[in-house]
């Protein structure tokens, strides 16, 4: 008989990789550690191929076991993946396990910071092509379920974090664009070297018919030119490149193969931010290669707002604009949000700390805000890394609704109001989410 494919975690990337093997006729025992509770209707649809949902002891399914398929939340390395590859069981990630049922085209993204907003921006101008087009991975729901009904004419646009990328094997994407990289996630892939291999294993299948889109402006992706096998098409906001994507008086530029194509003007996008400058400018290069034309990628910039937690305007009370960057989890990505302003922020920071590298970013805190208010788990790091940078004005509150009414106290013209923690929510909120709406709902509440 047959053996099984053991699906481990019951969270979205599970449940639909557990389905999507399912519906291919294999039999998947799909496995937490914890109690779990799944749909009945996946629980009807696994025991028609004689598996099910499995809590506890997971070492004892795996006489039964060919492949584990893991979620982005599992370590590749854990006591169970470890017993089973010992004993030759393969074990790869979710997205490895959709990739292989696959045909069509791939651009795949990466990177610490901007992920989804390049993604979400690639999906959009991937549908003025005429053909089957998908946006998937770390967005949404998994891989495997996005997969599915595609043909092999398809453009598919995966966001893959480092956990997801950590677990592939075969995974070949067309074009494979990496954003940026700095710290985060050291808790759990211990060094930057280690953190670095994961994402490059983004490239390592690419043969010379495939595009690495890199960030020429990051030192650390700059340097991971040499190692990709395909071609590099290099993206810059400072550069004037002979060849890649790069802006010149404010206008994107295409110059490849001796071509040369103007996109648009910097003024012309709706999303702003230097950050934001390098996120259109990689999607601009994947889309190239993907064969959008260039007066489509105009018309899907010009209207693209943005997404939301992603430093999104809210709304202006008092003269004053209220942004919310509930996605801004780490010091580089508050960074950032800061960067985009002139100055005169009042910033509310702070949540579950993550143990990051502050000094770099209360140094830009120090020159750009009038008042740091800071809440949170965090709160007390931050405050002393807050101090020694010479923050002035430092507040710290016990609520989000403290944060909030204490802003709203303090704000005048031509201040702005901008929630960017630099950490995660899970001290106080479900997640980010949670945070930036419950942040909106308090600001919209606030008296006209
Ligand atoms: P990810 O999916 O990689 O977490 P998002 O697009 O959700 O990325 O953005 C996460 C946070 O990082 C937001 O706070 C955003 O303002 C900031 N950010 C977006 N793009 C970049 C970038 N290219 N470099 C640094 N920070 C960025």
């Amino acid at each position: 008989m047959a053996k099984a494919v053991l699906v481990y975690g019951t969270g979205i990337s599970g449940c639909g990789a557990a389905d999507a093997l399912a519906k291919q006729g294999r039999k998947v025992l799909l496995y937490n550690d914890k109690p779990a509770q799944v749909d009945e209707e996946l629980l009807a649809l696994l025991a028609k191929q004689g598996g099910g949902l499995f809590c506890g002891n997971g070492a004892a399914l795996l006489p039964e076991v060919e492949q584990i398929v893991l979620s982005p939340g599992i370590p590749l390395s854990n006591p169970l993946t470890d017993t089973a590859a010992a004993s030759g069981i393969e074990v790869i990630s979710e997205v490895e396990a959709a990739y292989r049922g696959y045909k069509g085209h791939i651009i795949g993204i990466t990177g610490t910071n901007g992920k989804t907003t390049t993604t979400t921006l690639i999906g959009e101008m991937l549908e003025t092509l005429p053909v089957q087009t998908a946006v998937g991975g770390n967005i949404g729901q998994a891989l495997s379920k996005e997969v599915e009904n595609l043909n092999a004419d398809a453009w598919l646009a995966a966001e893959l974090s480092s956990f997801q990328l950590e677990g592939v094997r075969d995974f070949r994407p067309d074009v494979a664009v990496i954003l940026n990289l700095t710290p985060d996630h050291l808790d759990r892939h211990h060094t930057m070297e280690a953190y670095g291999e994961a994402k490059r294993n983004i490239f390592k299948n690419q043969t010379s018919e495939d595009i690495a889109v890199l960030n020429y402006d990051d030192p650390t992706v700059r340097s991971w030119g040499e190692l990709a096998p395909s071609r590099v098409c290099w993206f810059s906001r400072r550069e004037q490149l002979n060849q890649g994507v790069y802006l010149n008086g404010g206008n994107f530029m295409i110059a490849w193969d001796r071509q040369l194509y103007t996109v648009c003007h910097k003024k012309d996008l709706r999303v702003f931010g230097g950050h934001n400058e390098e996120n259109v400018l990689a999607v601009i290069a994947a889309c190239f290669f993907a064969g959008v034309a260039v007066e489509d990628m105009k018309k899907v910039l010009l209207d693209f707002k943005g997404v939301e937690h992603r430093l999104e305007y809210v709304m202006t009370v008092g003269g004053v604009p209220y942004y919310n960057d509930s996605k801004a989890t780490n010091p580089d990505s508050t960074i950032k949000a800061l960067e985009a302003f002139d100055g005169h922020i009042i910033l509310l920071a702070g949540g579950h700390d993550k143990m990051t590298e502050l000094e770099p970013m209360m140094k830009l805190v120090q020159a750009k805000t009038d008042v740091l208010i800071l809440l949170g788990e965090a709160k007390e790091r931050f405050y002393e890394a807050a101090v020694a940078a010479g923050v002035q004005d430092i507040r710290k509150v016990a609520t989000m609704d403290e944060a909030v009414q204490l802003a709203h106290a303090i704000a005048s013209t031509p201040q702005v109001v901008l929630l960017s923690p630099a950490c995660s929510s899970y001290d106080m909120f479900k997640n980010f989410p949670a945070r930036g709406c419950y942040f909106k709902e308090l600001v919209a509440a606030l008296p006209k």
